[in-house]
């Protein structure tokens, strides 16, 4: 069994990009992310600081705006429009969850696709459906990533997602076709998930459940990728998988954390320098 080391690979993600940006800033264009928190939930707050502190490492502008729990629906799509207009800002995130009388939707619609670096935005979903890759949601493209950095194809293997959600299972299922992978999608309505959760050549859990998926459900070899984080009574992070139970049968396995955590920042910082590099090519043509 092989641990897939997400900060390592995240790291070189990262490097990568900050070397990009010291190129790109030399023309002027230094890739800038606005960052959108509302209210006071302090996980939302270490996510947020986290981005925030990628944005430094990679050499990027983050701008936060921290609004109070009780901002109006209009004052924060208000302050979304001057954001998409606002030609100095490449990337517009706003950390979910949003309080409950703020109509998420209604936020993922109103950011710019071509600014929508979470790539929440019904018009990026659906580019997904059709294999336009430009702005990926990040949990899944860092899942990929993962899996690309074990050096095995990912052609013709059989994939089970466990978790149909829009922001992992779902999107994550399509990248999986696209590269390939005969895909099965599982979630709380599914019979015999054991069963086929045992013919996955890669086992993709995004269930939200502490150590869900057990050894007995695994296929000997196969490339597990636990995408969960649940916080125990203990304060300790666990993934939706059992990790000391399955690392005795998977080939590849993921930890928590160090795992997909990492990877989603780093796909974010990649979204936010693409739409610079766009940015930069709209200035030069015009
Ligand atoms: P979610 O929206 O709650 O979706 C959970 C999915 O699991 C649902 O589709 C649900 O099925 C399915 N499920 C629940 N119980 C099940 C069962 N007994 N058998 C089979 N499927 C079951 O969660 P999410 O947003 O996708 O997140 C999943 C986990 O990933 C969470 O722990 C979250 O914190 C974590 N996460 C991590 C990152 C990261 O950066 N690493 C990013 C995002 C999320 P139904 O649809 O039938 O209800």
């Amino acid at each position: 069994m092989k641990i897939i080391d997400g900060k390592a690979v995240s790291l070189r993600i990262k490097d990568e990009i900050k070397e990009k940006t010291a190129k790109l800033s030399e023309s002027g264009i230094i890739p800038t992310l606005a960052v959108i928190i509302v209210g006071n939930d302090p996980a939302s707050r270490v996510y947020v600081n986290n981005k925030k502190k990628a944005c430094e490492y990679v050499g990027f502008n983050s701008v936060e705006y921290a609004l109070d729990e009780s901002v109006s629906r209009n004052e924060l799509l208000g302050l979304i429009d001057r954001l998409n207009a606002d030609s100095g800002v490449d990337g517009i995130l706003c950390q979910l969850p949003l309080p409950k009388h703020i109509d998420e939707n209604a936020v993922m619609n109103a950011i710019s696709y071509e600014k929508d670096v979470d790539a929440f935005n019904p018009i990026n979903v659906g580019r997904i459906m059709s294999g336009d890759f430009g702005m990926l949601p990040c949990t899944p493209a860092g899942i990929m990533e993962l899996i690309a950095s074990t050096g095995e194809s990912v052609c013709g293997k059989r994939a089970v997602v466990i978790g149909r959600s829009n922001i992992v299972g779902k999107p994550t299922a399509m990248l999986l076709l696209n590269a390939d992978a005969t895909v099965t999608v599982c979630h709380s309505k599914t019979k015999n998930l054991k069963d086929i959760c045992r013919q996955a050549d890669i086992l993709i859990a995004a269930v939200g459940k502490a150590g869900f998926v057990t050894a007995d459900m695994v296929k000997e070899g196969a490339t597990v990728i636990d995408v969960g984080i649940n916080r125990g009574k203990d304060g300790k992070l666990r993934g939706d998988v059992d990790f000391e139970g399955v690392a005795g049968k998977a080939g590849y396995i993921t930890p928590v954390p160090g795992g997909c955590g990492p990877m989603t920042i780093a796909m974010l910082m990649k979204n936010t320098y693409n739409a610079a590099l766009r940015r930069q090519n709209t200035e030069t043509c015009g």
